[in-house]
């Protein structure tokens, strides 16, 4: 792609003017984001893969240094005989009072009874200008292998616009030394932020007012979050971070601290008060409140079913009046019409059924009665009025019950009780 607004040009010249890595920051690149291998068989020998050297070490570490080169090893107990890493390594520096983020790809190949050959290719360059406007050089990146992060290292850096492509990098390990250009020290960034994209968080600091005062109030975990989540949330919870910020309150667990924000807050409570949003223990208090939130949702669910049993109690009342009352059985079974929309809820909850959930009060072809033994609800029928004809007759869970041919039978042989209503 080739430049074209000034900011591009810019890039493109300071680009060219970069210096080439030091030793030391190539040294850290080929010791601390690769890590040498030290092989090691079941016997304890150790094979170091940079000078070649056999040793004996029985050590439970995960590392180790070798006596003969003095080689930072990451031992492997392995009969493997190849080894290869991969990895980004990122160093942060200013160029033209731009903020430059330069990534680089470690290539380690080691083989025993050979010299282990290092690499290091720069394959992306994002460039800041201090008003928070950036843009990406890049070789290109090879798509449809099974790796992702294949580069063409043949291709030249140059500036790029797929940012979907580029931008995804973000797990490289930064060199300890860093740059920064005057604005983002002024925005209080000192360093970057582990497990956050960089240029994201440099982009933020200079260019949302909120990331730069968490940033400027020491709440860096809460900063992480903000971004992680990209302010998700945040008007609500803004009023309260100035209340901790005044009380001197560190958040340390920006997460738990932000749903136990949510919690009080549909609990009414004020999150302008120092008492409830800076806790001493907030693991605790967070449980506590989701406790009271968990009953305090249940009790609001309650009083709207019943609002609404005692909204279409009314019109239930209307449309069915006239079968209430009506009840018949024979030597064992008592069947009686449901007479309120309350008795609807009780019978779907006994039964464990859809009566009242899927709103059976409120069809008007439908007649529900209910089927009882001594008392004891056995199905629950509903009848067509229309058609005078039973529709469905369920038990507890839909099952049918030993009852259902008789219940069904005692039900059509009353039909005519019924439709006696129907015609009143
Ligand atoms: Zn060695």
């Amino acid at each position: 792609m080739k430049p074209r607004t000034k900011f591009q040009h810019k890039v493109v010249e300071a680009s060219k003017k970069l210096p080439n890595l030091t030793p030391a920051q190539i040294r850290w690149a080929f010791t601390h984001v690769v890590e040498p291998i030290g092989r090691r068989t079941s016997k304890g020998e150790i094979t170091c893969l940079d000078c070649g050297e056999v040793f004996h070490n029985t050590t439970k570490h995960k590392q180790c240094v070798c006596p003969h080169c003095g080689t930072k090893l990451l031992i492997e107990d392995t009969r493997k005989l190849n080894f290869k890493q991969r990895e980004y390594a990122a160093y942060i520096t200013t160029s033209d009072g731009l903020q430059v983020i330069r990534i680089f790809m470690v290539d380690y190949y080691a083989k025993i009874g050979k010299t282990p050959r290092y690499y290091l290719n720069e394959v992306m360059q994002r460039w800041i200008a201090p008003n928070g406007k950036f843009c990406t050089m890049a070789r290109l990146r090879a798509w449809g292998t099974r790796y992702c992060d294949s580069w063409i290292y043949s291709s030249d850096l140059e500036l790029r616009n797929e940012t979907w492509a580029y931008g995804q990098i973000y797990t490289y390990d930064v060199y300890p030394r860093i740059n920064l250009i005057p604005e983002l020290k002024q925005h209080g960034c000192r360093k970057v932020l582990h497990d956050i994209n960089t240029t994201d968080y440099f982009v933020a600091l200079l260019m949302d007012n909120r990331a730069e005062t968490l940033m400027k109030i020491g709440q860096e975990e809460l900063l992480r979050h903000y971004l992680k989540r990209s302010g998700w949330n945040f008007d609500r919870y803004w009023p309260s971070i100035r209340i901790v910020a005044r009380n001197g309150y560190i958040v340390k667990d920006a997460s738990l601290w932000c749903d136990y924000l949510d919690a009080l807050w549909e609990l009414g409570k004020d999150l302008h008060s120092p008492k409830y949003v800076c806790p001493e223990n907030l693991r605790e208090e967070h449980d506590r409140y989701v406790v009271k939130l968990n009953r305090h949702r249940e009790e609001r669910r309650k009083a709207e079913r019943e609002a609404l049993i005692l909204e279409c109690e009314e019109a239930y009342q209307q449309a069915k009046a006239r079968f209430f009352g009506l009840s018949f059985h024979d030597e064992k079974i008592c069947i009686h019409v449901l007479e309120s929309v309350r008795e609807f809820f009780a019978e779907g909850e006994a039964m464990h059924h859809c009566v009242y959930s899927n709103g059976y009060y409120r069809k008007d072809d439908s007649l529900i009665l209910s089927a009882t033994i001594d008392g004891k609800r056995i199905e629950t029928v509903e009848v067509s009025l229309s058609k005078l004809t039973v529709v469905q007759s369920r038990g507890v869970c839909n099952q049918n019950t030993q009852y259902h041919a008789q219940i069904i039978d005692l039900v059509n042989r009353n039909m005519s009780l019924i439709q006696e209503r129907i015609v009143a």
